[in-house]
């Protein structure tokens, strides 16, 4: 499908580039400013690059334009949605079904962040929304009832297979879950073909909002930090 794209979104030439540009186009008050909406991208992981003249497998290989900082633009998640809604990028023939892993600690924002850029036609796989799917009402609010733990992961793995061979019409999915180890991570992103997104939330406000909900979700916070290895250099 689209192999050559995905792999030049993940090679370190782009990643490279992604960097230096982020640097390089910081106003004065430390945010890079969305060239699509004049306003900040307060957050790194809400920074997206936009090819303007769109990556095809013709000219992804073309580095005056793969590479060219003049066809880069850096928008917002969600001005990047909106700029291939309104030029019509969406059509049929050209649609490209996006995958986005978001990962990170457990309240640090995710499903938050992914209902902010998301649009009607965007799929979303959330454990915690399967969680709450099945269970029954006498459940708390974030119960995980260990009998019910197959069940669950068979409809997570349901999904996955579904974004995996990106069936149905969707146009972009986000995969929402903590994944702290590298290993698996990176190979849950490969298998998917996904663009890994990292809501890099610190951990004294992770914990904070841990607080609000009860006891388990900061040992839930404190655990993942434990176990988190970051992308390798
Ligand atoms: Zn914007
Ligand atoms: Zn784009």
């Amino acid at each position: 499908m689209n192999e050559k794209r995905q792999a030049f979104y993940k090679s370190r030439q782009w990643e490279n580039l992604i960097k230096l540009l982020r640097i390089e186009r910081v106003s004065e008050d430390g945010f890079v400013i969305c060239e699509h909406c004049g306003k900040p991208i307060l957050k790194a992981y809400d920074c997206i690059a936009h090819h303007v003249i769109e990556l095809t497998e013709d000219n992804v290989d073309d580095a005056a334009v793969a590479l060219n900082p003049e066809n880069i633009k850096l928008v917002h998640f969600r001005c990047h949605n909106e700029i291939h809604k309104r030029f019509g990028y969406g059509n049929q023939a050209r649609i490209i079904q996006q995958v986005y892993l978001v990962y990170g600690s457990p309240c640090s924002g995710k499903t938050t962040w992914v209902d902010s850029v998301a649009e009607p036609e965007d799929i979303i796989m959330d454990i915690d929304k399967l969680w709450s799917a099945v269970r029954s009402g006498s459940c708390g609010l974030y119960e995980k009832p260990p009998e019910l733990k197959s069940n669950v992961f068979s409809m997570r793995d349901c999904l996955l297979d579904m974004i995996r061979v990106r069936r149905g019409k969707w146009h972009n999915a986000y995969v929402i879950g903590g994944y702290p180890l590298q290993g698996e991570r990176e190979r849950l992103a490969d298998s998917l073909n996904a663009r890994l997104v990292f809501i890099d939330t610190p951990k004294e406000v992770c914990l904070e909002r841990a607080k609000q909900k009860n006891s388990d979700w900061t040992d839930f916070v404190e655990n993942w930090f434990e176990r988190y290895s970051p992308p390798l250099p």
